[in-house]
């Protein structure tokens, strides 16, 4: 290995956890042969539901060297977002991952801080931030950059810091340094299969999103299909359950971002103050929220059911 290969990539790797990136890995930019058979079967069986950008860019998003010209390596960062804090008993629930501001929004802009002294370092090279809206099989990518292993629930799993972490990504002419991926340590563990309330993990690894309360409670627009509406658990945005019983998760690494505090409101409302918010006040708690992505009506739908 050349060596400055193997100092460039330990430099950005360093300076990602300056920026308070829990986990760096690097993994080649290629096409994801396998992953791609896996999604496409996916698809065909419309189990990804009314999220019909995800057949979109089919080849991009399964092959990231066509992301960027001449993209040698993909830098992927985590950024943990677990927490002790907990909603009051008899709230309806918010998944951990919108507790704070938008992480679309904090990733983003530690990801340009890194691009920024990428480019400072290596001015011939080339940078492509990717959050959320750039397809990436981003799960894929980070198993492969050995920050964890994809668990029988779809979530990345690390052995240290579980699977309550969001996932950024640098797609980069730099030839870098790859990490080696590592073992499924799932075993003959089934706990997210078994505790899903609405059967969505229909087997090791398959998940329908249709049968989900995240994708219902979030993505869905319209009509909740009986069997999860009458098994929202108290679910009001998300659903946290599969990755609550997880062995892995059984210790929290609380998160150190600022951004990731905890609303006030998510703290202390109870059921009856949350039945009673109108769109103005729904609209200002959730301004810098990550919960603005759905509409009002959908609010009222999902909470109207707990
Ligand atoms: S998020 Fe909830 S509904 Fe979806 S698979 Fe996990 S436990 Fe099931
Ligand atoms: S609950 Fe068990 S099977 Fe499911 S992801 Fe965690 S370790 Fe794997």
């Amino acid at each position: 290995m050349n060596e400055d290969i193997e100092n460039i990539s330990f430099t950005i790797k360093q300076e990602a956890y300056k920026l308070g990136f829990y986990l760096c890995g690097i993994c080649k930019a290629e096409e994801f042969a396998f992953e791609k058979k896996y999604m496409n079967d996916w698809l065909k069986k419309d189990s990804h539901g009314l999220m019909h950008y995800l057949e979109k860019n089919f080849e991009k998003r399964t092959n990231p060297s066509l992301l960027l010209e001449n993209a040698k390596s993909i830098i992927v960062v985590a950024l943990n977002y677990n927490t002790i804090n907990k909603q009051p008993e008899d709230s309806p629930k918010f998944s951990k991952y919108v507790y704070g501001n938008d992480y679309h929004t904090v990733i983003k802009s530690k990801l340009y801080n890194l691009c920024e002294t990428i480019k400072k370092n290596n001015p011939d090279s080339e940078n492509k931030i990717c959050v959320d809206t750039v397809p990436i099989l981003e799960k894929t990518a980070a198993q492969r950059a050995g920050l964890g292993w994809i668990g029988k629930h779809t979530c990345l799993i690390n052995k240290k810091l579980g699977s309550f972490f969001f996932l950024g990504e640098i797609v980069t002419t730099l030839e870098l340094k790859y990490d080696k991926p590592i073992n499924d340590y799932c075993g003959t563990c089934n706990k997210c299969i078994e505790s899903c309330p609405t059967g969505a993990i229909k087997s090791q690894y398959q998940l329908d999103a249709r049968k989900c309360i995240s994708y219902n409670t979030i993505e869905n627009r319209g009509e909740i299909p009986e069997s999860v509406f009458t098994n929202l658990n108290g679910w009001a945005f998300g659903c946290d359950i599969c990755q609550n019983v997880c062995p892995w998760n059984k210790k929290t690494i609380e998160n150190t971002e600022p951004e990731f505090d905890i609303k006030s409101e998510m703290l202390n409302f109870n059921r009856e103050q949350w039945n009673l918010i109108s769109e103005i006040e729904f609209k200002r708690i959730f301004k810098t929220s990550a919960v603005n992505r759905i509409k009002f009506n959908q609010w009222k739908r999902n909470i109207e059911s707990l």
